[in-house]
């Protein structure tokens, strides 16, 4: 099973897309913590990529596909891939669907987490980071607590992009480059809409729904 995590940024595609990995044994890939991952490295091109990031646009496809390209070379996780932040134009769309034939691989589903851009940019603005074991917070909607979470406090991270200037380029861009990647698999019958609004556990539950009656 292979299956692609859609939606805006802040829709909640990485909350889920980890509770994803430990339920059904999946393999997370989301294109922007390779960048990150990139950007730590602090190389030349993590500096390239940081002021791309930063400014809510898109880094180019040539990069991206290339990131993909080297993790589908490794063949145990092979049909076990949950794609974040990827694709996110057409154009990767159009590689992926390539990439995959050549590793005779398949899309099994599409979930597109729907949200209102109010709670979006509530998500994005209270977003953290735990830098030491990766989790994803909410300061409003999902606290880190002492149940929740065992690192110390002092891992929770803001990422540099979660700011209200960045978040009006990064809405923009995705209506502009990503909703149209909708309909292409709207037309191969891949496509699940989600309540994205709904509470994290619920949305878990709905897209449990969703993947437990396409595997049967
Ligand atoms: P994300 O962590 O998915 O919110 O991505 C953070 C940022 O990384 C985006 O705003 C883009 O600047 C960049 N990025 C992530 N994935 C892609 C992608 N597939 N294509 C182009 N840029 C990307």
């Amino acid at each position: 099973m292979n299956i692609i995590l859609f939606g805006p940024p802040g829709a909640g595609k990485g909350t889920q897309a980890t509770n994803l990995v430990d339920e059904f044994n999946l393999y997370k890939i989301s294109t922007g913590d390779l960048l990150r991952k990139e950007i730590e490295k602090k190389t030349i091109l993590g500096t390239k990529i940081k002021k791309i990031i930063d400014k809510g646009h898109f880094v180019s496809d040539e990069l991206i596909n290339d990131l993909i390209k080297k993790v589908l070379l490794d063949k145990k996780i092979n049909n076990k891939l949950i794609f974040d932040g990827y694709p996110r134009n057409l154009s990767q769309a159009k590689a992926l669907e390539l990439l995959l034939i050549n590793n005779n691989l398949k899309i099994s589903c599409v979930l597109c987490l729907n949200v209102d851009k109010e709670t979006i940019v509530k998500r994005i603005l209270g977003r953290q980071i735990c830098s030491n074991c990766g989790s994803i917070f909410n300061e409003y909607f999902n606290p880190s607590t002492m149940n929740s979470h065992k690192c110390d406090v002092k891992f929770l991270q803001k990422r540099s992009d979660d700011n209200e200037k960045t978040i009006k380029s990064r809405i923009e861009t995705y209506k502009e480059k990503t909703l149209p990647i909708l309909n292409f698999y709207k037309k191969q019958n891949l496509l699940y809409e989600v309540n994205g609004m709904a509470k994290i556990d619920d949305i878990s539950k709905e897209i449990r729904d969703i993947i437990t009656t396409i595997e049967t």
